[in-house]
């Protein structure tokens, strides 16, 4: 099944949301270096993504063969008990504006690019969820990425890229030897059709994380996900 690669993903990114997000205002003496940076982003930004629908082949209790590639992970396991169709991915925030803030040594400079950069690729990630939804008529669909679980750990991220390809040809994301992905700000992971909603925060008990997305469920683990 071929893969979808987009190479120039819209984005939005805004002086007021970087300020707030910052904790600051219009009238901080920093706004305008802020603003600029902003400006520069939005002129040379262009987040990109790979992504394609893949089919599930077998289930066992903690792994999935997806495309003849094998996913090891109980709670994927079970969240995909009933579906077929996985939407693997990689986004990326793109290496141009890595290029363009990599010369920052401005410590506050360097934080403001960090959270622009961030930005640019929560936008992009909305905007290709949206694609992948229209595109296959999906509803309601929930996502993991390896290393956002002890379950699901960083390594996983080997067969994530193996079943998209060649990622650093597509989009110029690759992988370290630790697993992380370079440019830095990049997602990975599984779309996947799901009634209500998951979180990998619902089972995550990470205290003062600045990035959950919902309440963590104590008891939810031994309730759904547990090998009985
Ligand atoms: S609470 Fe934080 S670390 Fe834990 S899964 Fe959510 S975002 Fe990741």
């Amino acid at each position: 099944m071929e893969v979808i690669v987009l190479d120039s993903v819209p984005f939005e990114v805004n002086t007021e949301n970087v300020l707030r997000k910052m904790h600051t205002t219009t009238d901080s003496p920093y706004s305008e270096s802020i603003a600029k940076l902003v400006a520069e982003a939005a002129a040379v930004g262009n987040p990109k993504a790979v992504y394609k629908p893949a089919y599930i082949e077998a289930k066992g209790e903690d792994f999935v063969i997806v495309d003849g590639i094998r996913f090891t992970s109980r709670v994927l396991r079970v969240n995909l008990d009933e579906i077929d169709r996985v939407f693997p991915y990689v986004i990326t925030c793109g290496r141009e504006l890595e290029d363009l803030f990599h010369p920052i040594k401005d410590i506050f400079d360097s934080y403001c690019a960090d959270v622009i950069k961030e930005m640019v690729l929560v936008s992009a990630r909305q905007k290709v969820k949206s694609q992948i939804d229209r595109q296959y008529g999906l509803q309601h669909t929930s996502y993991m990425s390896p290393g956002s679980l002890e379950d699901w750990p960083i390594t996983e991220q080997i067969p994530l890229f193996q079943l998209l390809g060649d990622v650093k040809e597509y989009i110029g994301v690759e992988l370290t030897e630790s697993c992380l992905m370079l440019p830095v700000k990049s997602v990975s992971g599984v779309y996947f059709p799901q009634e209500g909603t998951f979180e990998s925060c619902q089972l995550c008990s990470r205290e003062k994380c600045p990035n959950r997305r919902t309440a963590y469920d104590k008891d939810l683990y031994e309730q759904k996900y547990k090998l009985k």
